[in-house]
């Protein structure tokens, strides 16, 4: 079946997907979402997101952040080292900021898009499942199937925010991996520490607790062994495991929600726009370690940017090889040091070598008391490279 054309398909209705319609919403363009999941069905991922104060401006502008309820504030992070002195605080107000960011589950921040979609009458069709993608010189041609029926999209421009599957046997991503799983659940604890978030790197790989409601969001980054072992640990083991990995900053952990494990790695598209008339988008275009909390706030910068360029651009340019390589360049530097970034934390701090240690916990003391490099890792996780 042939649907009508459109100016710009989007596949992948997810955060990033989501958030580029909205953005687009005054352009006058014919957009189309294209979305796997079914109508009215509520993502159920468990992943918490930590968003910066950077995305908090842009989800604002593109008139989603009042939508969003249960949203608990990070004012400071602390950050150390397992088995190690030397360890840094990041404060919002030495940094003249209200907030360094933001925690809220994924299935909150997916259901306020969707609905902000619905209530701007942005074409979205759920039960998508794109196909197939074919670029040629004057469109991109999409199949999808939906209620078991094939359909057929042609576009001036698709975009491929689909977290990364679409395309990946055809044009493979360049992928380093970690060896390493997230744990996340929710815990509560004894002494919760209003607002502040912690990271503490060990050499299993990194533990955050992210402020959320009365407890925290927990991510527990361990080998993939290991990782499945814990899903299966009873409550009182993992409590008591956790105690001994994460220490007794805020007291003693009380209880531990449902486990759920994701595997990490990085995956990095070598090229934003591997066949005409399309580009990469989002986690589609970078899926980073959740280390450093960047994923999403760099998809959504992704999405902001290519807004940015879609609605100055020529209508004859939409679409074209000079259009999208415009937008490569004006993205490659946050999104290079984005990656260099996360997966330079990773790769430093999961090891005990003694010297590398040594090395850390000046780092991470000299980071506490140098304003300037406090100001320069803080800018960078709120902002990005292009601040
Ligand atoms: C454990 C963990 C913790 C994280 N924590 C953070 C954090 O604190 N902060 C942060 O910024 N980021 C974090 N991230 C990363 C963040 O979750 C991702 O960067 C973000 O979800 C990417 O959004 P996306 O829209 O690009 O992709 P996705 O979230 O993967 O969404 C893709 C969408 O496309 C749809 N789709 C897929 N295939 C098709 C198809 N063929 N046709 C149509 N639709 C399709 C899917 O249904 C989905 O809705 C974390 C990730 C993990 C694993």
């Amino acid at each position: 079946m042939n649907t009508p054309g459109c100016d710009i398909a989007i596949i992948g209705g997810g955060p990033v997907g989501a958030s580029l319609a909205l953005a687009m919403r005054d352009s006058g363009l014919n957009t189309c979402v294209l979305e796997a999941r079914p109508a009215q069905a509520a993502s159920n991922d468990a992943r918490a997101l930590a968003l910066s104060y950077g995305s908090r401006l842009l989800l604002e502008r593109i008139g989603v952040w009042d939508a969003l309820h249960d949203v608990s504030c990070i004012r400071t992070i602390h950050i150390s080292q397992r088995k190690s002195f030397g360890r840094a605080l990041l404060h919002a107000a030495e940094l003249n900021v209200p907030e360094l960011g933001y925690v809220l589950p994924y299935p909150a921040l997916q259901g306020a898009l969707d609905k902000a979609l619905q209530q701007d009458a942005i074409s979205a069709i759920y039960g998508a499942s794109v196909t197939q993608l074919r670029g040629a010189d004057d469109r991109a041609t999409i199949e999808y199937q939906m209620d078991g029926a094939q359909h057929t999209l042609h576009t001036r421009l698709a975009v491929v925010a689909d977290g990364g599957k679409l395309l990946a046997q055809q044009y493979p991503p360049e992928v380093r991996d970690y060896g390493q799983s997230a744990l996340i659940t929710h815990i509560t604890c004894s002494s919760p520490q209003a607002d502040m978030a912690y990271e503490r790197f060990t050499s299993q790989g990194p533990v955050a607790l992210l402020p959320f409601q009365a407890g925290y969001e927990l991510v527990w980054t361990a080998p993939h062994q290991l990782a499945q072992e814990m899903l299966a640990w009873d409550d009182k083991k993992f409590l008591d495991e956790l105690q001994h990995h994460f220490g007794e900053r805020v007291g003693d952990f009380l209880t531990v929600g449902k486990r759920t494990c994701f595997p990490l790695g990085l995956k990095r598209a070598p090229q934003l726009t591997p066949m005409p008339h399309t580009v990469l988008l989002g986690n589609a275009a970078q899926t980073m370690h959740p280390v450093a909390g960047q994923g999403f706030n760099m998809g959504l910068r992704d999405a902001w940017e290519l807004a940015h360029e879609i609605l100055n651009a020529a209508p004859e340019a939409l679409g074209t090889g000079a259009m999208l390589a415009s937008y490569c360049t004006q993205r490659r530097a946050d999104r290079e040091a984005g990656i260099r970034f996360t997966d330079g934390l990773v790769r430093l701090f999961s090891n005990d070598l003694p010297l590398v240690s040594a090395g850390r916990a000046a780092a991470l003391s000299a980071l506490d008391c140098l304003p300037f490099a406090k100001r320069f890792v803080a800018t960078r996780m709120m902002f990005g490279a292009n601040g």
